[in-house]
């Protein structure tokens, strides 16, 4: 088990021994897998596998109708050794199915699931239905007190397949031919080279998964009934978070009626569901190599899940919960099929705009599985309500029958409980395990002579200084600082002292608390002595000759002082720490950065970090990490600390206040945005959905508790989740299932608070369905998260193999099984379209580039931002968005608070976009970049930018001019608008041909060629050439 815990659920690092215990069972040998001799209590139950090459027979172009049946048995190989297919499924037992990507061990019995066996093979050329929810069972999901409509035996099992009527191949819109991008702009084509190295090709190899068992929490007692409804703020409309609008136009309006149904039996959504008649552009057949411009005009937005509108409408917000699909596969062999990953990408405690708060002194929840009443109950009467996990009816508690929004009794189904899918509640003394704890801060500062030299500790000073007052906390609020070189420095900051009092620990080997109680103080009472240390501190060390860092030992002075309390350490870091226990050794060598293939020690070089953020967790203290660096600092090894303990990362490379003034800009808005913005601690986030469902790999910042229970000693508005999942028992019965996470909190006023967000989505039995249901996105994001485990647990040519083939096999799966027709091309899902681009985007992006020379903490960086930013920014640094900014009107235009804000169409990522004659921004997130031309329009220069000539521009331009004209208004809300989308601030860079900007600009145009990787249009035939084997 060496390296095992790099499949476990948090991810990369040594296996810890010490601490509670991983989910168990997802540790994987590594060297087992797909190549490990078949396990016998396998094979009994699978088709036979011929070791024949892979795979003429896996496509058949001229079958006309997929068999579900016989795609079990097809011939298809173990993979000969070289040869192999990575899948970014954890390496586990022996794959039971040739041909299979996300692959579950545990076959349910019933295994191959009847509703696949049963299927006819041949699609029922009849009834073109493709929204096909269920079976014929009546609906469970009412949640009013109305009696359930009856519905009809309206969708039979035999139609799993009735797909191919609907599926009628559309011309393709362009019919520019997609060749490889001229260049508009000559010289700025990235340079023709060697040719890319080979990409993954298509060998079979799968793997499976062994989720972990659930685990839930079985009946705790119910907390007796309270009479009395206490206390409900303002009643507040359900907050307007509803799902975006569907991202595709909807089919058109239907020709067909199904006449064997009336739809006065149906209530009017569900007829308006089931009676959809066409195809869903969703499942729109595009030919990548034809279709040029698959962008869409705007933002990319989340499917939606095709629900009855009344549940839709409750549902949680995207923004909040998404799952990459959004129709749930009935079996985990129909899953398996489609090739895509199940999984939730969770954004759980967002800056909400509106958020409903309960207090109440009963919460109610399932007697069985604990879970909090939601809009996706049922209410058998007004006394009792079905749970929508677990199926237990419970009883609804007398103070529930009021409703205190309405002030009315009786109606418990439209109390705020059950009317929002986001909900807050304010929790009683039986959730806390102790007094809420005051809110605390300790900031740590690396003082050595390196660390005083990039004019770091100026800026941090100045910002707590500014922020002081705007902490989040409350009367009991703490604070304290340390700061080290080679010792280690407390400060007394006790009431009464009439300067702080500094006390210096030069026994690093074991490390003590010079005065344990007057080290963290309160804040209101001592704040004249804290900004007299802010103030002081940079000149302190301006003359320090100490060149060491001892960061081992401060961070366990830190877990020292912190531990009776729990709360939040700030870590500055400026360099490799060299003296004390946590050591470290550099271990980058320079030469392999632009290695072509593998990349070495992205595993820490010690478990000193995770052991320690471990014992943090355990006393409810998270470390944040700054690292500020020139050099090599081995975030490999130094982010565990804030991985396992629920931190974050914040990592600007080339730190120096003076030579690099735009990371000083960055650091110091970030500074701002992490100081003031909400915080909770002691948190723990749980996981629950419907019972057959099962999650079995996280990914994130935090440690895993237990099966389904994550430890976040903090947690922050900023950071993001995401889950596998896999489906342990058969969904057949079930028309939707439902996923709820709460996260108990204790607020930075005191204040013990959950916060529940439940989604629900139909289950499908159909491919096609679950292929209409995709999202993008989510499904990007989740392969990302585990690409970056692979990457560590294997190798990094094994993470982009297994990236490669996610696109390969889910679009195999799509044309021999969803698609009737076949016909040349490559061949996708309207849904999917964009799938091979994000895939070549990641394969391209700094955590998964090969042969473009990238240092290691950057690498490691980037890899620790795809498993913690939330989808929406995680994405724009995947794949930014590139607009063209010197012919903005207002056609089209957004009208926010009498605002005008203009709305470019997004481009092609590529120079075939770009003129020399015009002006062009590109969102990355975390940046924006507006690179001028140098034939630049003359009016833009003048009215935008306030300069006569593109000469006059410039270098190291930040800020546009607050002109007095049309043009600067346009571009300017529109840049603001793009800024208030997100928490942070995105630095603007105005980029001149000569800028060394420029490079960084250029890289993000993920279409074209580059010396070492393929252009999108190669790309597309490689995964051509791979689908149509
Ligand atoms: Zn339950």
């Amino acid at each position: 088990m060496s390296s095992s815990g790099f499949a476990s659920q948090n991810g990369a690092g040594a296996t810890y021994a010490n601490g509670p215990s991983q989910n168990p069972v997802a540790l994987y040998p590594t060297n087992q897998g797909y190549m490990a001799p078949p396990q016998p209590g396998y094979l009994n139950a699978m088709p036979t596998k011929e070791p024949t090459p892979p795979a003429p027979s896996c496509y058949n172009p001229s079958r006309q109708q997929p068999s579900p049946v016989t795609m079990y048995q097809q011939p298809l190989s173990l993979p000969a050794s070289p040869n192999h297919r990575p899948a970014l499924v954890p390496p586990a037992h022996t794959p039971p199915l040739a041909n299979s990507f996300y692959q579950h061990p545990q076959q349910p019995p019933s295994w191959p699931p009847p509703a696949v066996n049963q299927a006819s093979p041949a699609p029922s050329p009849a009834p073109p239905q493709p929204y096909n929810t269920g079976t014929s069972t009546p609906p469970v999901f009412q949640n009013t007190m109305q009696s359930p409509a009856p519905v009809p035996p309206y969708s039979s099992l035999n139609n799993a397949y009735m797909t191919a009527p609907a599926l009628n191949v559309v011309a393709p819109h362009t019919h520019q031919s997609f060749g490889p991008p001229q260049a508009a702009l000559r010289g700025t084509l990235p340079p023709s080279g060697p040719p890319p190295p080979p990409l993954a090709t298509r060998s079979d190899g799968p793997y499976s998964v062994q989720p972990g068992a659930m685990n839930r929490p079985m009946g705790t007692a119910y907390p007796s009934l309270q009479t009395a409804y206490q206390s409900v703020p303002a009643p507040q409309k359900p907050s307007p978070m509803q799902p975006a609008a569907q991202p595709y136009s909807t089919a058109a309006p239907q020709q067909y009626q199904q006449p064997s149904v009336s739809a006065a039996q149906l209530s009017p959504s569900l007829a308006a569901l089931n009676l959809q008649s066409q195809m869903p552009e969703a499942l729109r057949v595009v030919n990548l190599l034809q279709e040029r411009n698959l962008l869409p005009p705007g933002a990319v937005t989340p499917p939606t899940p095709c629900l009855p509108q009344d549940l839709q409408r409750l549902n949680c917000s995207p923004e909040v919960f998404r799952c990459t699909l959004t129709s749930i596969p009935q079996t985990q062999s129909l899953l398996n099929k489609a090739k895509l990953p199940l999984g939730l990408l969770l954004h759980p405690f967002k800056d909400l705009s509106q958020l409903p708060v309960v207090t109440s002194s009963t919460i109610v929840r399932c007697r069985s599985c604990r879970t909090y009443i939601n809009p996706f109950v049922s209410f058998l009467d007004q006394r009792r309500w079905k749970c929508n996990l677990c199926y237990r009816v419970n009883d609804v508690p007398e103070e529930f029958m009021y409703n205190p929004v309405s002030r009315s009794y009786g109606e418990p189904h439209k109390r705020p409980e059950v009317q929002n899918a986001t909900i807050e509640f304010i929790a009683p003394s039986e959730y806390m395990l102790r007094p809420p704890q005051p809110a605390v801060y300790l900031f740590i500062l690396d003082v050595s002579h390196n660390a005083v030299e990039t004019g770091y500790l100026d800026v941090v000073c100045q910002s707590l200084l500014d922020n002081l007052n705007s902490l989040p906390g409350d009367t009991r609020t703490k604070i304290g600082f340390i700061t080290f070189d080679s010792t280690i420095h407390f400060y007394n900051l006790q009431e009464g002292l009439s300067q702080p009092q500094m006390l210096i620990v030069s026994d690093i080997e074991d490390v003590f608390l010079p005065t344990p109680d007057s080290l963290l103080v309160n804040l209101n009472e001592c704040k004249e002595l804290v900004q007299d240390l802010l103030r002081s501190l940079p000149q302190m060390f301006s003359k320090t000759m100490e060149t060491q860092s001892a960061l081992g030992p401060a961070l366990q002075g830190a877990f020292k002082l912190l531990s009776p309390t729990g709360g939040r350490v700030s870590v500055f870091q400026t360099q490799l720490p060299a003296v004390g226990t946590g050591s470290l050794k550099p271990r980058e060598e320079p030469s392999q950065r632009a290695a072509s293939k593998d990349v070495q020690h992205l595993s820490p070089a010690t478990d000193f970090y995770k052991k320690l953020a471990l014992d943090c967790s355990g006393h409810q203290i998270a470390v944040d990490l700054f690292l500020l660096s020139a050099q090599y600092c081995d975030l490999a090894s130094l982010g565990c600390i804030s991985r396992y303990s629920a931190g974050s990362v914040y990592y600007y490379p080339s730190y120096h206040s003076h030579h690099n003034p735009s990371q000083t800009e960055r650091f110091q808005k970030d500074l701002k945005r992490y100081l003031t913005r909400k915080i909770g601690f002691e948190a723990v986030m749980r996981i629950r959905c419907t019972k057959g469902l099962s999650i079995h790999t996280f990914h994130g910042n935090f440690f895993v508790r237990s099966t389904d229970l994550l430890s976040l000693p903090n947690v922050n508005p900023d950071a993001g989740f995401a889950v596998q999942m896999s489906i342990e028992e058969n969904l057949l019965d079930m028309q939707v299932v439902s996923f709820q996470a709460a996260l108990l909190y204790t607020s930075s006023k005191g204040e013990r608070r959950i916060r529940v967000h439940t989604l629900c989505l139909p289950v499908v039995s159909s491919l096609s369905d679950i292929f209409a249901g995709a999202d993008v996105q989510a499904i990007t994001a989740l392969l990302a998260s585990m690409a970056v485990d692979r990457s560590v647990s294997a190798s990094l040519s094994d993470a982009r193999d297994a990236l490669t083939n996610a696109a390969i096999d889910s679009l195999t799966s799509y044309c021999t099984s969803v698609l009737t027709i076949q016909q040349p091309g490559l061949l996708a899902p309207a849904c999917l379209r964009l799938f091979p681009l994000y895939i070549l985007a990641l394969l391209k992006h700094k955590a998964f580039c090969t042969g473009t020379s990238t240092r290691l903490d950057e690498r490691v960086f980037a890899m620790c931002q795809l498993k913690y930013q939330p989808l929406a920014y995680l994405m724009l640094m995947v794949h930014p968005a590139l607009y063209r900014m010197d012919n903005l009107t207002d056609e089209g235009a957004l009208n926010i608070n009498e605002r005008t804000i203009p709305q470019p169409r997004v481009l092609q990522l590529s120079v075939e976009k770009l003129s020399r004659d015009g002006a062009f921004l590109m969102d990355h997130g975390i940046a924006l970049y507006l690179w001028i031309g140098r034939n630049c329009n003359p009016s833009f220069l003048t009215q935008v930018l306030g300069v006569q000539s593109y000469v006059a521009l410039p270098q190291n331009m930040k800020q546009l001019p607050e002109l007095d004209t049309a043009e600067s208004s346009r571009i300017r809300a529109f840049i603001d608008w793009l800024r208030e989308q997100r928490p942070f601030y995105p630095i603007l860079h105005i980029i001149r041909d000569e800028s060394e900007l420029k490079a960084e600009f250029m890289q993000n145009m993920i279409e074209d060629r580059t010396e070492s990787a393929l252009s999108y249009y190669e790309f597309l035939l490689h995964l051509q050439q791979q689908v149509s084997k």
